[in-house]
């Protein structure tokens, strides 16, 4: 399927729908700076679940999640003018540390708008990184308009953290080097905000991997992405309160919701007690650090929200971004 609109300019291409071709040519331009991240097997999870899991553990990806390799796909193709005048983004977290050490690799100044509560050690990173911060309350304010109007005012080109697409071909590298390593699977598990991560990655599973059931996983309490398809139009719903920080969005976009319509097979969710079971698993079996937000594939497979008896199964591990105290705080509940 083609929907390539007449190319006019940066703007027009953004919009335009990306292939699997796009993820290709990520994956050249990431080489040598992005991790290839380790696929780890469990035979706890095995044995569990009677099946065979693969976790492309994007936890250990540079600034702790695969949004790197979005932020520095987009980044890397801005024309020399957009380049010198910088760029915005707007994140709760790990596309600002993308952003901000995409930029910095690229001599690419960046602003990043973020949350007031987004996690402490989320906001010092990006800092960390080069990136300059302006804050906002993502409970009353509408982050995409301020992102716009900075990007207006300043002349810095506006990079969105999932309905980009080439942030949607970088994102798709992660699951081409799953693929590339175990070959194909029957069943890809994702987790899922905005959609970016497993729009990527379907195009790359229709390709590589044709018959594999691309599944995605909300939190229970955030299932924007899940209402839309079931609804057949983009649902917008208020922002989520759940420990998935990032997977509060509020709405797929344009081209995630298109490319999720018509390559992922279905949407699932977990609730906050599965995650940090998930957590508590991937730290105490997998001697892994991961973030609430990436254990949500993990959460559905440990939960066996569907069947799997069997089948080779690919889950995403998609960060790791946890302040130590959080993650004691959240370890430290019940079962
Ligand atoms: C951003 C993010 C997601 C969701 O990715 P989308 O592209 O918005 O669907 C999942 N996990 C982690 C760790 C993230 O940072």
């Amino acid at each position: 399927m083609n929907h390539q609109a007449p190319r006019s300019g940066p703007a027009a291409r953004d919009a335009t729908m990306p292939t699997y071709r796009d993820a290709e040519s990520a994956a050249a331009r990431l080489a040598g700076v992005a991790h290839r991240t380790p696929v780890v097997t469990s035979a706890t999870a095995d044995r569990l679940l009677g099946a065979s899991l693969f976790f492309k553990c994007e936890n250990l990806q540079r600034v702790g999640a695969f949004k790197f390799r979005g932020a520095y796909n987009a980044i890397s193709q801005l024309a020399p003018p957009q380049r010198r005048a910088g760029v915005v983004a707007f994140s709760s977290g790990n596309h600002a540390q993308a952003i901000a050490l995409a930029g910095n690799l690229l001599s690419v100044p960046t602003t990043i708008l973020m949350p007031l509560d987004a996690p402490a050690q989320k906001v010092e990173a990006t800092r960390g990184y080069g990136g300059r911060i302006v804050t906002y309350d993502r409970y009353t304010q509408d982050r995409e308009a301020l992102g716009r109007e900075l990007a207006e005012e300043q002349g810095l080109t506006l990079i969105p953290p999932f309905n980009h697409r080439d942030v949607i071909a970088g994102q798709g590298t992660a699951a081409k080097e799953l693929f590339e390593e175990v070959g194909e699977l029957d069943i890809l598990l994702v987790p899922v905000g905005g959609g970016g991560l497993i729009s990527g990655c379907a195009l790359a599973a229709s390709v590589l991997s044709p018959s594999c059931a691309v599944i995605g996983v909300e939190p229970a309490a955030g299932n924007d992405v899940q209402q839309s398809v079931s609804r057949g139009e983009i649902v917008r719903i208020e922002t989520p309160r759940t420990i998935a920080d990032g997977a509060q969005t509020n709405a797929p976009g344009a081209i995630t919701f298109d490319i999720i319509r018509r390559l992922v097979r279905e949407i699932i969710t977990v609730d906050d007690r599965q995650l940090v079971a998930a957590m508590k698993f991937f730290a105490s079996r997998m001697k892994l650090l991961v973030e609430p937000t990436g254990c949500l594939a993990a959460a559905a497979a440990l939960e066996q929200v569907l069947p799997m008896r069997g089948r080779r199964v690919g889950v995403l591990v998609s960060g790791g971004n946890v302040d130590l105290a959080r993650f004691c705080a959240l370890a430290g509940q019940a079962d």
